[in-house]
């Protein structure tokens, strides 16, 4: 059986205090050898307040041995065992990609998750993190004013920058995020085991990334900007409400003026 780190330093921990606590009753049996020798050649000592001491002190270092192991232990073990769920479940999911489903679910001009992928996950990730009581973030974005990319540059050029927002968001996600794009030029990222606070921390990164790149267009370099619309699972949503709200906020964005993130 292995143990995860957090385990092995508790039992690392309570073994110190387990010596501490045998340490003790060996002064103990010191003391109380020293108090009957000193009697028998006449003298006296009064240690009985030094026996309570350590008394007392044993029976809390027993405590801390008992609410350690019955009340943190188990702690612990529920927090471990939950970590190795979500690595399974992420490690299921991304194993998922690599199969033969793989160009199935993959968008073929940009390499990300297409939205049949990006439907399966969202419904598993709800499903599992549901459970385990864990936040889900939601980011939808669509690039700003794509029409006119397309319509001044060409329909190539257009391709050119979904292909280099796809693999900005590639960068600044983590493994187990799932990047897909819904359609056209509008993307998605399921962001699991992630608050509202990191997830607009997160979009706002993304944002300025993009309105940072610059694209190859004949004899100019083009520039986009996105709007972004997130949101946070309540945990009673369905798939579709929670996905509807994001969208909202999506909307939102472009209605206040689009290159921003609205939460
Ligand atoms: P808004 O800021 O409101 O989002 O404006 P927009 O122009 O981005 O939105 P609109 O939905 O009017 O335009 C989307 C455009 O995306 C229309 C189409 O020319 C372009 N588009 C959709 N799919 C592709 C694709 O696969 N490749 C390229 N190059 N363009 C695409
Ligand atoms: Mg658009
Ligand atoms: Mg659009």
């Amino acid at each position: 059986m292995r143990f995860h780190k957090a385990e092995s330093a508790f039992f690392v921990f309570i073994a110190l205090v387990f010596s501490a606590g045998v340490l003790l009753f060996f002064a103990y049996g010191i003391m109380r050898t020293n108090a009957i020798k000193l009697a028998t050649v006449g003298g006296a000592a009064d240690l009985s307040d030094f026996a309570r001491l350590l008394f007392t002190t044993g029976v809390l270092l027993t405590t801390a041995i008992i609410f350690g192991l019955f009340f943190i232990y188990p702690l612990i073990r529920t927090q471990v065992r939950e970590e190795g769920k979500l690595r399974a479940m992420t490690e299921s999911l991304s194993a998922r990609s690599e199969s033969l489903q793989h160009a199935a679910l993959t968008d073929s001009l940009t390499g990300t998750q297409n939205r049949r992928f990006f439907d399966d996950a969202l419904r598993e990730y709800l499903q599992e993190f549901g459970r385990i009581e864990k936040p889900v973030g939601l980011m939808v974005l669509d690039l700003d004013h794509f029409k006119q990319v397309n319509d001044t540059h060409g329909h190539d050029v257009g391709d050119e920058v979904l292909r280099r927002v796809s693999s900005c968001l590639k960068d600044l996600t983590r493994y187990h995020d799932v990047v897909a794009r819904l359609g056209g030029e509008e993307f998605a990222i399921v962001a699991p085991n992630m608050n509202q606070d990191a997830l607009v921390k997160l979009a706002e990164r993304i944002r300025k990334a993009i309105s940072a790149l610059t694209v190859d267009a004949g004899t100019m370099r083009l520039r986009i900007t996105t709007s972004v619309g997130l949101a946070v699972w309540d945990g009673k949503e369905t798939v579709d409400e929670f996905y509807r709200r994001a969208d909202k906020m999506l909307y939102q964005a472009k209605r206040l003026g689009r290159n921003r993130v609205c939460a």
